[in-house]
């Protein structure tokens, strides 16, 4: 009987989840070995596993991590009661967002969290709580766009740029944000003609992921792409594809905005989930998370920036400049993800 029903976890998962790696975590609560804390990331090993092993030798308390890449809100859904999730970890704000319309996470009371992350970038109701910030960045091909030349993410709706912007769909999540936040700040109707203006503008049928724009740009498909910043990073530092050093070194690297509302950031985030068996070690666990060894840890091995003021940027990422950032709560963002789908439909963003 123990291995049907082991049995059946198993393919539960893999057809569910989606799974790229896993770890079956154990019994809840207390083990022979201490206490231990239950994780479901769709952030990826090489960033998670070392935050999670420097968290235990602080702790003792022991982290299982269930890794994959889409469908945890579904399995949450499945397990309900039943799950053995203590803490969800993801990128994006829609993605947290629609953790918690499903009524999947719990209020967190945290001084920690409360002190060490600012107001915008946490729910209003403690039910997530940003790690990191990443900004969504107008990148350039140095040679062939000037210093200054563009300011503002509405520049690229400009007739200069006619066929020289390229972008991933419209509807991916990066995006999506990034459109909601300008409804949210400047409402449906502006928002509307920003996309058109933008769509116009596109040099290719939207296609690809951040880092393909790059790669257009080196090519001379495009001159202008919008990609998230810890990209750069990954670009620079690729000793196994080192191409992509050479993309990098062709771009100006430019933080729209400034002079207004700042930049667009999206944040990787952590929630304790409702139903979680151990939520005191789930709370110590996006405590540390928040804490500046594990802040620095983020920043050092993804680029991304840290939330917790005072914690130093990696030299890379200090090297792109300091700049302003869109403090409009991530909550009111996230609100405006729909209208958004919606208006990528509308103008055929993605046609
Ligand atoms: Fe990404």
């Amino acid at each position: 009987m123990m291995i049907i029903a082991f049995r059946r976890t198993i393919a539960v998962v893999i057809a569910v989840f989606g799974i790229s790696s896993l770890v079956i975590a154990g019994e809840h609560g207390k083990t022979k070995g201490g206490v231990m804390v239950n994780v479901y990331s769709y952030r990826q090993p090489f960033l998670i596993r070392p935050l999670m092993d420097a968290f235990t030798r602080k702790t003792g308390i022991k982290v299982n991590i269930v890794f994959a890449k889409k469908g945890m809100l579904e399995r949450l859904q499945a397990e309900g009661e039943n799950t053995s999730a203590d803490v969800v970890l993801t990128v994006d704000i829609s993605r947290l967002s629609a953790l918690k319309n499903a009524g999947l996470l719990q209020s967190v009371q945290s001084d920690v969290l409360h002190k060490n992350i600012p107001a915008h970038l946490r729910d209003e109701d403690n039910q997530w709580f940003a790690l990191t910030t990443r900004a969504r960045l107008v990148v350039a091909h140095k040679d062939k766009v000037k210093e200054g030349e563009i300011a503002n993410y509405e520049d690229l709706t400009g007739d200069k740029w006619k066929g020289r912007i390229c972008t991933r769909s419209g509807k991916h999540p990066y995006n999506v944000a990034l459109w909601s936040s300008i409804i949210a700040h400047k409402g449906n109707a502006e928002a509307e003609k920003f996309l058109s203006g933008l769509k116009a503008n596109l040099a290719r049928k939207p296609q690809g992921n951040d880092r393909a724009q790059v790669k257009a740009i080196f090519e001379g498909v495009c001159d202008v792409a919008i990609i998230n910043s810890y990209y750069l990073g990954k670009m620079a530092t690729n000793d196994k594809k080192p191409e992509q050093k050479k993309w990098y070194s062709a771009l100006r690297v430019i933080f729209p905005n400034q002079g207004n509302r700042g930049t667009h950031v999206n944040i990787s985030g952590a929630g304790v989930v409702k139903h979680s068996k151990n939520r005191d070690n789930a709370v110590k666990l996006l405590e540390y998370l928040a804490s500046d060894e594990a802040q620095k840890m983020y920043a050092e091995v993804n680029h991304e920036y840290p939330i917790k003021a005072g914690v130093k940027w990696s030299d890379l990422v200090a090297s792109w400049g300091s700049f302003k950032m869109d403090t409009l709560p991530l909550s009111k963002v996230a609100a405006n993800a729909r209208k958004a789908t919606q208006l990528v439909d509308k103008v055929g963003y993605d046609h």
